[in-house]
């Protein structure tokens, strides 16, 4: 597990999130007895297997064998990386998670230097674009496209004078390395000594990383320069692929609305955002990434794709929108009226009709696949009509809702006189190759098969039962674990059970109790994760006596003892130079085997 996170923080999160509530937000929950059931998120079932305990605050599933505690629920049920879940939970209940040690360990001495070069920049072009002179012609083009002061000073928007030389001075008078700036293109070089501001004229977007650091800037001409758009070039701290333009702002906002909207332009996010709409964010000059799709599922369930109206923008929305449903987000695609950008749109219609009349009337992916492939066909030939339909047969096949797809069958039988049963039959053909291409590439995850190999329980070596056995009682009775610890230490044959009792023992040492969620915290490994889980469900038995607990000690020794012997004989065996005697010591290993086995 990642140690860069500090115990006591993992352990605040934890017990600020419990499993069952969070549990809750996905899956239908019953109480039955001190536990609840309901059915499994990570496999098809119609019988609930799948349960959680309140008090040792873990789930597991009884069908698929997944189990954990309540980050590895998230990490599963989200696809999220152990500190992407840690991040969730931690937000979720309002906790920081420091995080200064790391970023400083990080950052090398030039990237610092580049961020706080960064910085001042900013106040510097911020400042320009203000208060000066010079900055009027920056501050009525922002006016004309109706950005008033307080959407300035939030995206801390700036203006480059036009004389490089002053921008030049002003770095040098911060004892900035300008070498460092030309390494990361906020500077240009043309001879040694002979620096220059890049974007020199231009308005300048701060562009922020996650945290809300300026990493790089986007430049935009306003007396015609080409090009029109300017980006700082990449370094190690800013890929315009795993970034978006305000992201910092809006990620509170996505999560609490469900819904990204994704914009291209600058312009497009500071117009809506002023309007009030604050879940917005843009790419930063190139296609969306899958990074970029995969971070807002991470955020937001569904995402409206709002590009410009022209058919550029129309091919971009296609490209995103595939992106994006491929990672899992419900995705709808705004239309803008008379092909216009989402700016203005919004600077001349307000933001609420851009509310009512382009985000409430997006159009599912469906339809807008529908809409798109017909302008590629010529509707009006026989051929291309068969063909346009079979398309979108083909569509409709992966359309999860019913409902939705039940509308569009009735649209296309409506539209070119067909049989609703005829089309009907041609998705059901469809949706069955589909599922038979989806389980040629599926293979079972490892613990289904782990699962099996539990099932046959009784044809497992006695010291690996009576292990398993003392490890459940361990997790739930101290007095069993100190017993179990004193006569055997971490002495149990099977690998996973050792690593199972040196946590187990830490933690009962420094807490004085077992705290079983916090046991899988320190687990790295899947299967083992599993094991515990499964024995934490184990209510097959209430208690253990005494004499059982002897009787599984003494197992669990006898089999060390003579795996012992036998490692020794083994040595004997190798080392024996009389071939005679080599052959005796052959004898009794398959004797002593033989016993092992039983
Ligand atoms: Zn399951």
């Amino acid at each position: 597990m990642n140690r860069t996170i500090p115990n006591d923080v993992l352990e605040r999160i934890r017990n600020k999130n419990d499993i069952v509530e969070i549990v809750k937000q996905y899956v239908q929950l019953e109480k039955k007895g001190s536990n609840y059931f309901g059915l499994c998120p990570f496999h098809d079932e119609k019988t609930p297997s799948f349960s959680v305990t309140k008090e040792k605050q873990i789930f597991r599933c009884f069908g698929c064998g997944k189990g954990g505690n309540v980050f590895t629920f998230i990490q599963e049920i989200e696809s999220f990386s152990f500190i992407e879940a840690v991040e969730f939970l931690a937000e979720r209940a309002n906790i920081v998670i420091p995080r200064q040690r790391q970023i400083e360990r990080h950052v090398s001495a030039d990237e610092k230097m580049l961020l706080t070069a960064a910085d001042w920049l900013t106040k510097y072009y911020h400042h320009l674009l203000k208060y000066t002179a010079e900055g009027e012609a920056g501050r009525s083009y922002l006016q004309e496209r109706g950005i008033d002061d307080r959407t300035i000073d939030t995206f801390e928007v700036g203006l480059a004078p036009i004389n490089s030389d002053v921008t030049v001075q002003f770095l040098q008078s911060k004892d900035i390395h300008l070498q460092v700036l030309v390494k990361s293109g906020l500077l240009t070089q043309r001879e040694k000594d002979q620096y220059s501001d890049p974007f020199r004229g231009r308005i300048i977007y701060p562009i922020k990383d996650h945290v809300g650091k300026v990493v790089a800037f986007g430049a935009r001409s306003i007396r015609g320069e080409e090009p029109k758009y300017l980006n700082s070039r990449e370094h190690s701290l800013f890929r315009k692929g795993n970034l978006l333009y305000n992201f910092h702002l809006a990620k509170n906002e996505m999560r609490k609305e469900k819904v990204a909207i994704l914009f291209e332009g600058y312009m497009d996010v500071l117009t809506a955002y002023q309007a009030g709409i604050k879940n917005v964010v843009a790419t930063l000059g190139t296609a969306l990434t899958e990074e970029q799709a995969r971070l807002l599922r991470r955020y937001a369930k569904s995402v409206i794709v709002c590009y410009d109206g022209d058919d550029a923008g129309i091919q971009a929305s296609y490209e995103a929108a595939w992106l994006l449903k491929k990672f899992g987000s419900d995705v709808k695609i705004a239309s803008i009226p008379e092909r216009m950008d989402p700016d203005t749109f919004i600077l001349t219609y307000g933001g609420e009709r851009f509310k009512k009349e382009v985000l409430a009337t997006s159009d599912t992916f469906i339809k807008f696949m529908m809409k798109y492939k017909r302008r590629q066909y010529n509707l009006s030939l026989e051929s291309e009509k068969i063909a346009y339909i079979e398309e979108v047969i083909r569509y409709l096949a992966q359309v999860d809702h019913e409902i939705e797809r039940e509308f569009y069958v009735n649209e296309l039988a409506e539209e070119f006189s067909l049989s609703r049963d005829v089309i009907l039959r041609d998705i059901t053909k469809h949706k069955n190759q589909n599922k038979q291409q989806a389980k040629s590439k599926f293979h079972p995850p490892p613990n289904i098969q782990y699962e099996r190999r539990n099932k046959r329980n009784d044809l497992l070596p006695a010291y690996r039962n009576a292990e398993r056995k003392l490890l459940t009682f361990m997790l739930k009775e101290p007095s069993v674990l100190e017993k179990v610890q004193q006569k055997l230490g971490i002495h149990f044959n099977l690998d996973e059970h050792k690593v199972i009792l040196t946590h187990l023992y830490a933690i009962y040492e420094e807490k004085g109790k077992v705290d079983i969620s916090e046991l899988i915290d320190k687990l790295v490994d899947e299967q083992i994760r599993q094991i515990v889980t499964e024995l934490a469900f184990d209510h097959t038995k209430e208690f253990i006596t005494d004499e059982e607990i002897n009787d599984c000690i003494h197992v669990i020794q006898h089999e060390a003892t003579h795996m012992n012997e036998l490692r020794i004989l083994r040595k004997k065996q190798r080392e024996a130079k009389d071939p005679l005697l080599a052959a005796q010591i052959g004898l009794e290993i398959i004797e002593m085997e033989k016993k092992l086995k039983h």
